[in-house]
């Protein structure tokens, strides 16, 4: 049986066909620049029985996006899907679950309602995912839905962790209070790291993880006893670190400031702090580490400082959830930064050896592509590379959610 894993976006929709069984990716694809005007839309696919395809069409919305995925997948020539009940269920990627959604969840009309309603406190992410389920639902009737919510993993965190010091109101009517994101993603790797400190007679209970998430967006999680404690982000996508784009963590005061100074109103500095700040804004290149490091190398002094402000902020991170859980045994680096810059874990590593972190030099420039320990044998924290798989985390939580619920499926075995 196959699991299609879905992560449909504002113009684009990711995928991934995954063996329930054997977790091998038996097709994966993307279809992007979806219902944009001034560029055409395009599919690539790579499948285990036809290869790779690639081509331009046109999509006008994600409902177009997904019959033309549909019809990839089950071609009657080189499609990976023969008969349509061959896909036991389809998992779905939904950014905001609130305070509603603390677990992936089976859909129902009444779970859309409920994701529809979470649109305000996500308005560019909840709506695409919610056009992604219902394309499925209408294409696949009868094959059961769920929807895996990033910001689940982060329910644990306590009340004093998550709220913010304004008035109690907005909380209580607003939902204004940290969710935290990447979730699907600091669950996976933290389920890796707690076996490897396992393995060195680490209990689960008592370990104390911090995860690094670093891609184009970047967050950090504290996970004590296997839970989540604290997270870098927030209401938002935009507090924590410094990432490609999005500032990370500032003086709320700047924003009324900077709308004074610009006389701008305040959706045009939510534009400069989101797409137009972090490694972009401070650098003046680009939002991409590699161009970032390589100029940094070059001795471009303003990619050299966006390199210190994004590695001290993960440091201060590092040091402020060791506090929170009153030590720390592993810190792990994951996402396309975190698996494969052996100069970023560097820089966040130095200077932490009175936490109890040796990094091993020669491991850190060599190893990739698998989790492994990066510290010193003698290092009393570990120090992990583990590359993260949030559409197998996804594939693994949906089959989960079928088995414990009342669903009759080919995936439940019978005892
Ligand atoms: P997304 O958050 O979009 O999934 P990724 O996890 O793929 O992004 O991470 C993208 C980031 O990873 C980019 O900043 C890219 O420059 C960085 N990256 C990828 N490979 C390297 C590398 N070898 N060295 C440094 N940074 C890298």
């Amino acid at each position: 049986m196959k699991i299609l894993v879905l992560n449909s976006g504002s113009s684009s929709l990711k995928y991934q066909l995954i063996d329930s069984h054997t977790e091998e990716v038996v097709a994966k694809g993307l279809a992007e620049c979806i219902g944009m005007s001034q560029r055409c839309g395009h599919i690539v696919q790579q499948t285990t029985l036809a290869g790779k395809i690639s081509f331009d069409t046109e999509m006008n919305c994600h409902d177009d996006a997904m019959d033309q995925v549909f019809a990839l997948l089950t071609d009657p020539e080189k499609g990976v899907v023969k008969r349509i009940d061959e896909i036991a269920a389809v998992g779905h990627r939904v950014v905001h679950g609130g305070e509603k959604f603390v677990q992936p969840t089976i859909v129902t009309d009444a779970v859309l309602d409920g994701i529809e309603k979470m649109s305000q406190l996500a308005p560019l992410h909840n709506p695409p995912n919610l056009e992604g389920i219902r394309a499925c639902r209408r294409l696949m009737p009868g094959i059961p839905q769920v929807a895996v919510f990033d910001t689940a993993f982060h329910a644990t965190i306590p009340d004093y962790a998550y709220m913010y010091a304004l008035p109690y109101d907005y909380y209580a009517a607003f939902g204004v209070r940290r969710y935290g994101f990447h979730g699907t993603s600091h669950q996976y790797v933290a389920g890796i790291a707690l076996e490897m400190l396992r393995q060195r007679g680490i209990a689960p209970e008592t370990s104390r993880i911090v995860t690094c998430h670093l891609g184009n967006g970047c967050s950090m999680a504290a996970i004590q006893g296997g839970r989540a404690v604290d997270t870098s982000m927030g209401l938002t996508p935009v507090e924590g670190l410094v990432m490609g784009t999005r500032s990370g963590d500032l003086d709320p005061a700047i924003l009324t400031y900077l709308s004074r100074r610009l006389d701008a109103p305040v959706s045009d500095i939510d534009q400069i702090i989101n797409k137009e700040s972090g490694l972009l804004g401070l650098s003046g290149l680009s939002s991409d580490m590699r161009d970032i490091e390589e100029a940094a190398a070059a001795g471009h002094a303003r990619a050299e400082l966006a390199l210190a402000v994004f590695c001290y902020r993960i440091r201060k991170y590092i040091g402020a959830y060791a506090a929170a859980m009153g030590g720390l045994d592993a810190i792990v680096f994951t996402a396309g930064i975190g698996e494969n810059s052996p100069v970023i874990r560097e820089r966040v590593c130095r200077g932490l050896g009175f936490l109890g972190v040796d990094l091993d030099d020669g491991k850190n420039a060599t190893e990739r592509g698998r989790a492994v320990d990066l510290a010193a044998e003698s290092s009393r924290v570990r120090v992990m590379l583990i590359p993260t798989n949030e559409e197998r985390m996804i594939a693994r939580e949906t089959i989960r959610v079928i088995a414990a619920s009342a669903i009759p499926s080919p995936l439940v075995i019978a005892p």
